[in-house]
């Protein structure tokens, strides 16, 4: 079968799970676009498909060529990254656990976990992941899982994934690391100890800023039915075209990534250097704290470049609203390049919570158009 190609990165992408229609030979996985699937007798399927909430060929498709590039046996996919981590929080823990998250992450998370399942009865503690010594003295009897981001959104820290794995362990927990800044390209978690992968896949793996979906990847064959089953319950997957797009943005990761990397390295060196910038976040530099972690377990440094202003505040909201072709925009992982200020735009949910960032942060999404331009853009804007 096709559908078990092995090989490199680029051909399980292009490949895995995609073999030509049997009907007509189209090379292209079809968009499934249907509610439910006719059969012959009661009791029966064609192929394993009854009703497109439980599952859809399409979707089917996306979740073994993202579970390939993962290196995982399972894979799901979801109508978003949020839809994604809130399957996986409700089939994986029960009210009365609790869950140690990191003191930088995306906002979205932070406010699943604080407004949505606190109520339910998940508990939890916020600490920084890069202080082990910290997250070991939050671990209680009840906790299940730890929750990490690595590279984190926006301050772009650096987390252990093999020393972290240790701790979740070592306490019975499960360890769930959200690659979607690294991308399955640059950065494979499970092997190196995690339990469960998360992906907003509306970041790099979609690629082309036009889908929202999300997916989970991992090995445990018990949770992986919990949240099949819950998958199927909540109506969470991901719908026949965008698992398609999805798809689509998948097969050229690759070379995105490759490129979004070049182009990111040459804004942070530009930024080191500039007067206005008080620091530049990026792993990829040598005096990054988590640069030396990260050389271990990323192939390359991502395309996220996150810089503080000297100015402050009202340099910073100047600067986004003054770039032409960075798009002053949420988001990140299109082929564009995007620049947003993050205290007031994707982390204000986290404003007065321990997430809090720095209100003279500016993050960049750095996409892949000729890094010249990228460049002579940020200079004039700074300027
Ligand atoms: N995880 C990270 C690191 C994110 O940056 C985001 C969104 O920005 C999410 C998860 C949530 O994904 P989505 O917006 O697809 O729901």
């Amino acid at each position: 079968m096709r559908s078990d190609v092995g090989g490199g990165f680029s051909t399980r992408a292009i490949h895995a799970g995609q073999d030509p229609e049997r009907t007509t030979g189209a090379v292209i996985v079809p968009i499934y676009q249907t509610s439910t699937f006719a059969t012959d007798e009661v009791g029966t399927s064609k192929a394993g498909y009854d009703y497109s909430r439980a599952g859809n060929p399409t979707r089917t498709a996306l979740e073994v060529a993202l579970a390939s590039t993962e290196g995982a046996q399972f894979g799901f996919t979801f109508a978003s990254g949020m839809a994604a981590e809130d399957t996986l929080l409700r089939a994986a823990l029960r009210p009365g656990d609790h869950i140690i998250l990191p003191t930088d992450a995306y906002g979205g998370t932070y406010r699943l976990v604080n407004a949505i399942l606190g109520p339910w009865g998940i508990e939890h503690t916020a600490v920084p992941l890069t202080d082990l010594d910290a997250v070991r003295a939050a671990v209680r009897p009840q906790t299940k899982m730890i929750m990490a981001e690595t590279p984190t959104n926006p301050l772009l820290n650096i987390f252990d994934i093999p020393a972290l794995a240790d701790i979740a362990h070592t306490a019975g927990a499960t360890l769930v690391v959200d690659n979607t800044f690294a991308t399955p390209y640059l950065q494979n978690p499970l092997s190196l100890g995690a339990d469960v992968v998360v992906h907003s896949t509306t970041k790099y793996v979609g690629g082309h800023s036009d889908v929202i979906g999300g997916a989970l990847l991992l090995n445990d064959g018990e949770l992986a039915a919990k949240i099949q089953l819950h998958s199927k319950s909540m109506g969470s997957g991901s719908s026949p075209f965008d698992s398609w797009l999805t798809l689509r943005g998948l097969k050229t990761l690759a070379v995105r990534m490759e490129r979004h990397c070049d182009n990111a390295e040459k804004v942070a060196a530009m930024l080191s250097e500039h007067p206005r910038v008080s620091q530049v976040l990026y792993p990829g530099l040598t005096d990054h704290p988590g640069h030396h972690v990260a050389a271990q377990q990323m192939r390359r440094f991502g395309g996220m470049v996150s810089f503080r202003m000297a100015g402050g505040r009202e340099d910073a909201i100047k600067v986004c609203s003054r770039t032409r072709v960075f798009l002053l925009a949420e988001s990140l992982g299109g082929v564009e390049s995007l620049i947003e200020h993050p205290g007031l735009m994707t982390h204000m949910s986290v404003a007065g919570s321990k997430l809090e960032v720095p209100d003279d942060l500016i993050r960049l999404s750095v996409g892949i158009e000729d890094v010249d331009d990228l460049l002579g853009d940020l200079t004039d804007a700074l300027s």
